[in-house]
């Protein structure tokens, strides 16, 4: 893999800056929390993190974020076709999980619950297996994650729609202020989530996991 990461960023590197000199280069994968990428210039050698998540990206995809991250180091223009194919497979791979599909789980919620009125976030399977958090709806990222521990076949659907249709709530129901005491799940939010046909089934087998 690193084999093919150096002569893509060289490669893509020539394209930017054709007349100066490729500095020394080390490009690695990293297991960042989110999906994160970082270039650094340090005494003349140029250092990338990958996020592991792209690694058994195709090189199309490895090709653009070496492209993206080379022209914000070189503050060039981004060319428009790398940033939608980064773009586009980082989105397809956050919400595909290996047995539920994330996007497709808030889309039938959508409109079973909400008719279809709620503008999808991005949705998002956590990099960690963290259990202490079931997910959480990221208001300044616009985000759904769920955490990928419950991205697994003895998860039924249930529990993970129950997981999506509370941060469906949450997206529904912005965190008030009474005073200086902030409401997250407000008497409201509580009496919706309560529709949910599945919400007792869920909730222990949430607990029994
Ligand atoms: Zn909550």
């Amino acid at each position: 893999m690193r084999e093919r990461l150096l002569p893509i960023f060289q490669e893509s590197y020539r394209e930017l800056r054709p007349r100066a000199p490729i500095p020394e280069l080390a490009v690695e994968f990293f297991a960042f929390t989110n999906i994160n990428n970082t270039i650094r210039l340090r005494e003349g050698k140029l250092l990338v993190r990958l996020s592991d998540l792209l690694e058994g990206a195709p090189d199309a995809v490895l090709r653009a974020i070496a492209h993206i991250l080379l022209a914000k180091m070189y503050r060039k223009p981004i060319e428009r076709n790398h940033a939608t194919r980064y773009r586009r497979y980082v989105s397809s791979h956050h919400t595909q999980g290996r047995f539920y599909n994330l996007e497709s789980v808030f889309d039938d919620l959508n409109v079973r619950f909400f008719y279809g009125l709620l503008a999808r976030p991005q949705m998002t399977w956590s990099r960690d297996h963290a259990r202490n958090s079931l997910g959480h709806y990221d208001p300044a990222h616009n985000a759904i994650v769920v955490s990928r521990v419950f991205d697994h076949s003895r998860v039924p659907r249930y529990a993970v729609e129950y997981i999506v249709y509370h941060e469906m709530l949450h997206l529904k129901h912005p965190v008030k202020l009474r005073g200086s005491r902030r409401c997250v799940h407000s008497a409201e939010f509580q009496a919706e989530e309560r529709v949910f046909p599945d919400l007792e089934r869920a909730k222990q087998f949430l607990q029994l996991l």
